[in-house]
This record gives C-alpha cells, sequence and structure tokens, in this order.
C-alpha cells in the first residue's frame, strides 16, 4: 500500500513553493502507511468544505510561542514581562498548561496548532531514529521534510484557509512549505532553504523595506548572541505581515528564551532577561495591529512548548547497553550493524529502539529493569503504555516510534553520544534541558489569551496544548472536531 501523505490533494496547491526531494517523499511514505492503517484514518483530513462553528468573535489571532517560558516564570517576581501581563490582567489566564511528551520544540508546536497528541499529528520529537536506514532523521529544524509530509493532522492554519482566511507563519517549526500559508518563513538555518521556503513577494518586500532576512544564518550561526537579533528580525516580518496583509491568523515562534535556559538553567538572569525581550516583541505585535486599525478585533494568544529543569548530570543508557553486549560501535563514533538496541536522548527523555526485531521480547525483558534502575531514571514506559501515559502510537504502527521510554529526575538529562564510557557524567556547571514526560510539574507552560472575544480576568486553572487550537478556531467561527482537546468556553466572552 502506497498512499499520498494525509493532506496532499487534498489542500489548495500553492505554486510558490518547490517540489519535493522523491526520496524524502518516499521515506515519508512508509511509515504514512503503517499510521494510515492505524489508529488515524483519514476522518477530518479530507477537508473540503470550510468546518464553520458560530458567528466569529475575533478577525484575527495572533499565537506567539515563547520558546521555553515555562509556567514558574508566571509568578516568579523577577520575571517582568509587563506587556503580557497586562494583556492577562485584560483577558484570561492558566494556572498551567499541560504540554505534549516528549517536551521538546517540534511536537509542541505541531499540537499547538493541531489540537491532537503526537500519535496522531505524527511529529513524534525533534529527531527519530530510522530502522530501515539506520540513522538518526532530524525533523529540527525542518531540514529534511516539508509539513505536508510530517504534519498528518489538520492545521489552525489549514482550517483558517480552507474558510477562505488569510494566514501567515514566523519562523513556526514543522511548517515548511506548507502550501495552506499564504506567508510564511520556514524554521531553518540554513541561509538556501530559508530563502526556498519563504513566501517570494515577502523577501522582495521585507528586502524593499530594509528587514535583513539575509542574515538569517549568520545570526544563527552565532549561537546565544544571534537569538534577539534574530527575535527582532522575525518580529520585524511579522510586524510588516500584521499590517499590510492583515492575516486572520499569524503564528509567531520566538527563540531566545529557550538558548538561555539550554545555556544557564532555569530562572536565571540571562532567561530573566530573555523572557522580557520577547514581552518587547508581543509589545511591537500590538503596535503594529494598532496601525492597521485591527487591535480592537485581534485575539492575542501567548504560549509556549515547554517548560525547563536545570542539570547538571548526563544519563548515558547507552554505556550500559554496550556492557551487556547489546550495541557495538565504530571507533565510537557509529552504530555497528550488529548492535541490537539503541538510546536516543532527546534531552529528559530517552527514546529507545530494539533493533533486532526478532528477539525483541525477550530484549525488552533483559534491558526494562536495568535501564529503570539507573541512577536518574525517574520513569519507565513500555509500549503498551504509551496510548494512554504520552499520547503516542507504538512501534508496530509506527516504526518511527521507539519500543520503550525512559523520563530523567530533576537534575538530570540524557545523552546519546556513542563514545560516551561513564553511565553518568557530570557537567561542568548548570544547564538547561527540556523533553521530559508531560506530567513533570516543571515541564508546564504559560497561557495567556486576551483580545477580541475574551472574558477579562477569567482564571483558566490548569489546561492542556491541545485546547489551544479548537479555542482559536472557535473565536474564529470555525471548527476543529478531531482535535484531542475542547474549547476553552470559561475565557470566551461568548461561549
Ligand atoms: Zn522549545
Amino acid at each position: 500500500m502506497h498512499l499520498p501523505y494525509p493532506s496532499q490533494g487534498t489542500l489548495p496547491t500553492a505554486q510558490r513553493h518547490a517540489a519535493r526531494p522523491r526520496a524524502n517523499l518516499q521515506t515519508g511514505r512508509r511509515w504514512a502507511c503503517a499510521l494510515l492503517g492505524g489508529l488515524l484514518g483519514l476522518s477530518g483530513l479530507g477537508m473540503t468544505t470550510p468546518l464553520r462553528a458560530e458567528a466569529a468573535a475575533s478577525e484575527h489571532v495572533v499565537l506567539v510561542s515563547i520558546d521555553g517560558w515555562a509556567h514558574h516564570y508566571w509568578e516568579d517576581p523577577k520575571c517582568h514581562m509587563p506587556t503580557i501581563k497586562a494583556l492577562a490582567a485584560k483577558g484570561a489566564v492558566a494556572k498551567r498548561m499541560q504540554c505534549s511528551f516528549p517536551t521538546v520544540t517540534w511536537t509542541n508546536h505541531t499540537t499547538l496548532v493541531t489540537g491532537v497528541h503526537p500519535g496522531k499529528h505524527g511529529v513524534l520529537a525533534n529527531d527519530y531514529w530510522d530502522r530501515a536506514q539506520w540513522k538518526k532523521i532530524p525533523l529540527i529544524p525542518d531540514p529534511i521534510f516539508n509539513k505536508e509530509e510530517i504534519v498528518k493532522s489538520p492545521t489552525i492554519y489549514d482550517v483558517v484557509k480552507q474558510a477562505g482566511g488569510v494566514t501567515a507563519a514566523v519562523i513556526w517549526p514543522a511548517s515548511r512549505g506548507a502550501s495552506t500559508l499564504d506567508w510564511t518563513v520556514p524554521d531553518v538555518f540554513d541561509q538556501a532553504l530559508f530563502e526556498k521556503y519563504s513566501t517570494p513577494q515577502l523577501l522582495a518586500e521585507a528586502k524593499a523595506l530594509g528587514i535583513p532576512y539575509e542574515k538569517q544564518m549568520e545570526w544563527c550561526k552565532l549561537g546565544n548572541p544571534g537569538k534577539a537579533p534574530r527575535d527582532y528580525l522575525y518580529s520585524q516580518l511579522a510586524q510588516h505581515l500584521l499590517k499590510t496583509k492583515k492575516p486572520r491568523f499569524l503564528a509567531l515562534h520566538l527563540v531566545s528564551l529557550d538558548s538561555f535556559e539550554h545555556a544557564h538553567g532555569r530562572q536565571v538572569p540571562e532567561a530573566y532577561w530573555a523572557a522580557n525581550d520577547s514581552d518587547n516583541r508581543v509589545a511591537d505585535l500590538m503596535r503594529a495591529c494598532a496601525e492597521a486599525g485591527i487591535l480592537e478585533k485581534t485575539t492575542f494568544v501567548i504560549t509556549t512548548d515547554h517548560g525547563f529543569i536545570s542539570y547538571d548530570k548526563v544519563i548515558n543508557p547507552n554505556v550500559t547497553l554496550r556492557g551487556m553486549g547489546l550495541q557495538k560501535t565504530t571507533l565510537g563514533r557509529s552504530l555497528d550493524r550488529s548492535s541490537r538496541v539503541f538510546a536516543m536522548g532527546q534531552g529528559g527523555a530517552c527514546m529507545v529502539y530494539v533493533l533486532d526485531e526478532a528477539n525483541k521480547t525477550q530484549i525488552l525483558k533483559d534491558i526494562t529493569p536495568r535501564l529503570a534502575e539507573l541512577e536518574g531514571v525517574e520513569t519507565v514506559v513500555p509500549s503498551q503504555e504509551f496510548a494512554s501515559k504520552l499520547g503516542h502510537l507504538t512501534a508496530a504502527q509506527d516504526p518511527r516510534e521507539p519500543d520503550l521510554v525512559l523520563s530523567a529526575a530533576d537534575g538530570y538529562t540524557f545523552g546519546d553520544s556513542l563514545s560516551d564510557t561513564q553511565v553518568i557524567s557530570r557537567q561542568e556547571g548548570v544547564k538547561g534541558a527540556h523533553g521530559y514526560l508531560q506530567s513533570h510539574p516543571h515541564m508546564h507552560g504559560c497561557f495567556v489569551i486576551s483580545g477580541a472575544g475574551i472574558k477579562a480576568g477569567a482564571k483558566l486553572g490548569d489546561i492542556n496544548n491541545v485546547d489551544v487550537a479548537p479555542t482559536m478556531a472557535r473565536l474564529l467561527g470555525l471548527q476543529m472536531p478531531a482535535s484531542d482537546g475542547r474549547v476553552l468556553s470559561e475565557a470566551l466572552e461568548q461561549p
């Protein structure tokens, strides 16, 4: 069976994006085939008719993700963020927002726009192990696949576009080449890819205005010193779109807070600075809406993809697996083909792939207790519990899924370098990580919704990030009936 990707052929075709390389299509088809025969089916994907709900309470929704904006910042007096706090005072704020597992960037940005758990939307982690190609395939930062190859559920911008609305996204993860984005730049590092998958007219207008998109890769290569200029650049592009295109839906991803937390840990001076810089970027967008005359008709959704933990110890499960005779490396650099297990890190989570299919059951029996007793391993999730505990499929349903999942305790993260020799290695100084089980309290994120259609002073309690997309759809008079979440009606003026 070889089926096309779910969205292909059912959504409007953009003329501006280059065709996908054939090899990648084939790669994706393998697991698309497995998935489509599994849980997902095709319901909700062949969107030929826009789904309208009631009268729209809002004409424009602006979704901003501040990467790594953990819930503990909200009540932290050292974290100022005056613009967003003012938005919250006039709107609604969640106590905490639970994110998706693994609590990593690509997975959770996709949940925010689809409203479904990762097993359904298909962006399973920042990377996955390809059992056939015998290598780690990066999804971050969209170096290989277009959106239609990896996102298998309708997004809010698909639905808005289907209903005739103008759509825009500025470096939104897993949106590369999306045929339903009228105006976009992708979340990629490489300059050639950035320009190839950006809307040509947007780049032409940016050039005329002196918005320096040609600096994208140079600033990416700078690492953390390039993060604030990048957020400023992306905000300039988003402001231009709000002022001149007045999109019905615009999404913006801000990158600096996450990066400073990775480098220094959570709730440190660098992170407070970055959070406040992100707040300034939100103020930029509000000014642009005011200039465009749409501020009163716009709803702002300011949220995030995951929380953060500080750590100084790294768990290396591959050292244990090698000690058990289940893994061999070539010069500590590549995984020998005789290896039977590989443990792939995702920050505070570890995805364990059993590569010896014939003996998988016995190998899992052998390794599960050994990995569970490693210092710093807090939780072990067998594949029978992937659906109920993680919102994921099993490897039998999607071979990109692992066979076992580990999650670390506070203070630890996972490594997957093949050259490590110690099961636990200590870092010099403290760093930050995410990826842990979505139930870990440090992994919860912030969520603020304010503006058109939102009740002032509403308190939302604990919410889930699958609730965000259907709520945005409802505000725009649309529906996302396949969502795993609910409309946050307690925040709406007209529930
Ligand atoms: Zn992130």
